[in-house]
């Protein structure tokens, strides 16, 4: 569990996010975005907790200039590797563009992470083990990680030129685990730190107990040392595309098997019964979700989406048709091949992999 400085602490209107916290985007949450505060002056290397705090406060109130509702962004970290919580998941946030053109604007399918850094230093390694803890902690890497300018339909080079080289490049060719920098700088592996488990580091890493257990050799999944280096097994696909692979059983253990961030959040969603979808609208947040997710997937409900192209949450014959499309052409997302109409487990997983 990471751990947040709330704006309770640090903001000077507090109340401003405690209204967004529970704020449904009503969409999946699809990405990070990460941020910089431009070109403002230093110093950032090595912040007080006050100094951070006075920095938060400039930006809110230029925000809250620009007649937002805050500092637009979700978190915020500093270069101590100090986490902030600003609007939270709840929220949307800045980035109005969209990256993989699903029609769902950035601000409402990613969280936006500020890094509190300067134009010339790079990143702390204090700040790349925050921002790890808070990607595990939200539930892992997702499908992908930009630089705020590479979203669609921005203009602007945000997060700068430091940022890009040495945390979105990096990410974007070798996954999350290039940005561990407590072990040797050899690609592949990683040092234990203390604090880690296992399962902890399968999570960070897109893999899985058993799979570090093999590559490794280790006896007792219990017993790992801090300052041991490890292998990280290679994801079957790249961290961009990632799959929901069942996971093997971990040799047994008191820790429970690693599970794959795609497996939690499929099962959070309900299954979403689209048969009688005709004559009853069914609504909700997952719905918004099922719909954003054919779309991209290539098999766009109709008349499912708003004026400004987000998903409206109401399941209609649109998309009850989009779904039956989709298990026609994937029969195994349906029921002996035919069409079930019925979104569940294997509908997600297809929906999120692809
Ligand atoms: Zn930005």
């Amino acid at each position: 569990m990471a751990s947040y400085i709330p704006p309770e602490t640090w903001s000077q209107h507090p109340g401003n996010y405690a209204a967004m916290l529970g704020e449904d985007t009503s969409t999946y949450m699809d990405g990070w975005v990460i941020h910089w505060p431009g070109s403002s002056r230093g110093p950032y290397t090595d912040p007080t907790l006050a100094q951070s705090i006075a920095r938060l406060q400039g930006y809110e109130t230029y925000h809250l200039s620009k007649e937002w509702r805050g500092l637009a962004y979700d978190y915020a970290v500093d270069m101590n590797g100090r986490l902030f919580r600003v609007r939270g998941t709840g929220g949307s946030a800045a980035t109005s563009g969209d990256y993989d053109e699903d029609g769902v604007p950035n601000n409402r399918e990613t969280d936006a992470v500020l890094l509190i850094v300067g134009p010339v230093d790079a990143p702390s390694p204090a700040m790349l083990a925050a921002l790890v803890d808070l990607v595990d902690d939200l539930g892992g890497p997702r499908r992908y990680v930009i630089g705020h300018r590479q979203a669609r339909g921005t203009s602007t080079s945000c997060p700068g030129p430091r940022v890009m080289a040495t945390v979105i490049d990096p990410i974007q060719r070798d996954g999350w685990s290039a940005l561990s920098t407590v072990g040797p700088a050899v690609p592949g592996t990683y040092t234990v730190v203390s604090g880690d488990t296992l399962s902890k580091i399968a999570g960070r890493f897109g893999t899985t107990v058993a799979r570090l257990v093999a590559a490794n050799s280790i006896a007792d999944p219990n017993l790992i040392r801090v300052g041991e280096t490890l292998k990280i097994p290679k994801s079957p696909k790249s961290p961009q595309a990632p799959t929901a692979p069942k996971s093997p059983q971990a040799p047994k253990s008191p820790t429970k098997p690693a599970r794959s961030w795609q497996e939690e959040v499929i099962d959070k969603m309900q299954t979403v019964d689209l048969r009688d979808a005709d004559k009853t609208l069914v609504k909700g947040a997952d719905v918004g979700r099922l719909q954003a997710l054919l779309a991209a997937a290539g098999f766009p409900p109709e008349n499912s989406f708003d004026s400004k192209g987000r998903p409206d949450g109401e399941g209609g014959a649109g998309t009850k048709a989009a779904l039956g499309a989709l298990q026609k052409r994937h029969p195994k997302t349906g029921t002996g091949g035919h069409p079930d109409y019925q979104a569940g487990p294997k509908v997600w997983t297809y929906l999120l992999a692809a």
